[in-house]
């Protein structure tokens, strides 16, 4: 066999042989996705923060300037919005990504936001630097195909209950269409237990940084969808060797219009980065990285 990655052999036994382009056994060093001027896998810890959904210029316009003051390095927001409920707030749409565009002219923060159905893959690809294909989706095949073909960086959420080895396989269908830009992200699995709404599998996070070369990073808002606990799953998510953390944040979020809950302040945001700089530091990496540093 072809262990040649020291940590590679007991992981490899748990998967199957179909598991390939997305294995470190066939790519050693980590894959490094650069968006604008920072990378994610390497040395530096991704930070990529904003509101649940683009609501207004005014709001996303708030949080932006807000979360990059703390050391933000991407803006998230949600432009086509994928709710569990369709008498819930649907997202801008078109209008949320031409916000999104305007708000990365005035800060600089290159775009993290979801594409929902492959007819909408161009026009997202057009306005944003990464694609978010979120846990509903990540079994949708025909937007990973579609999403394969694009030349810019994919975010992969795991599916609310997809195993290791699914959401890998997602990321193969993505890769083998073409994109090798991929980041998967944990954002919580379904579990018996109510007091969250999903439980946060930091589990898959260390398996997933042996059995494969992509950048893993961990969304602590949906895997608890409450704020109270954000931080503190944050610090163990760098801890556990996550490349990056993707959070809620919005500036007033009890008139949030999704996701409310499980949005942490501007105040609670600037707290959560000293952590992240701290937690950084003890285990020998950097708060971020730009290309130019690599
Ligand atoms: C989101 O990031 O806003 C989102 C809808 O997340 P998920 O797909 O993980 O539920
Ligand atoms: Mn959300």
């Amino acid at each position: 066999m072809k262990h040649n990655h020291p940590f590679s052999i007991e992981a490899s036994n748990l998967t199957s042989d179909k598991i390939v382009l997305t294995n470190r056994e066939n790519h050693h060093n980590n894959t490094i996705v650069s968006i604008g001027p920072y990378t994610i896998g390497g040395q530096g810890i991704a930070i990529i923060a904003g509101p649940c959904s683009v609501e207004n210029r005014e709001q996303i316009t708030s949080i932006a300037r807000g979360v990059k003051q703390s050391g933000a390095h991407l803006l998230r927001g949600g432009a086509y919005k994928p709710r569990t409920s369709p008498y819930d707030f649907q997202g801008l749409k078109e209008e949320g990504l031409l916000l999104l565009q305007e708000t990365r002219e005035i800060t600089g923060m290159p775009i993290v936001t979801e594409v929902i159905t492959p007819a909408q893959v161009d026009i997202v690809a057009h306005y944003a630097d990464v694609l978010q294909i979120g846990a509903r989706n990540m079994q949708n095949y025909e937007l990973l195909k579609e999403v394969g073909q694009v030349n810019k960086p994919v975010l992969l959420k795991r599916g609310i209950s997809a195993t290791i080895e699914e959401f890998l396989l997602a990321a193969e269908y993505i890769m083998h269409a073409g994109n090798d830009q991929v980041i998967l992200c944990e954002r919580g699995i379904r579990t018996f237990e109510p007091f969250t709404r999903n439980t946060l599998d930091l589990s898959a996070v260390a398996l997933i940084k042996q059995m494969s070369h992509l950048p893993i990073i961990v969304d602590p808002s949906h895997a608890t969808g409450r704020k109270d606990i954000v931080i503190p799953l944050v610090k163990a998510a760098i801890a556990v060797g996550a490349d990056g953390i993707m959070v809620e944040v919005h500036h007033q979020p009890d008139l949030a219009l999704s996701d409310g809950s499980q949005s942490i302040t501007l105040e609670m945001f600037a707290e959560m980065m000293d952590e992240v700089t701290k937690i950084a530091h003890t285990i020998g990496r950097t708060p971020h990285q730009f290309i130019n540093e690599m």
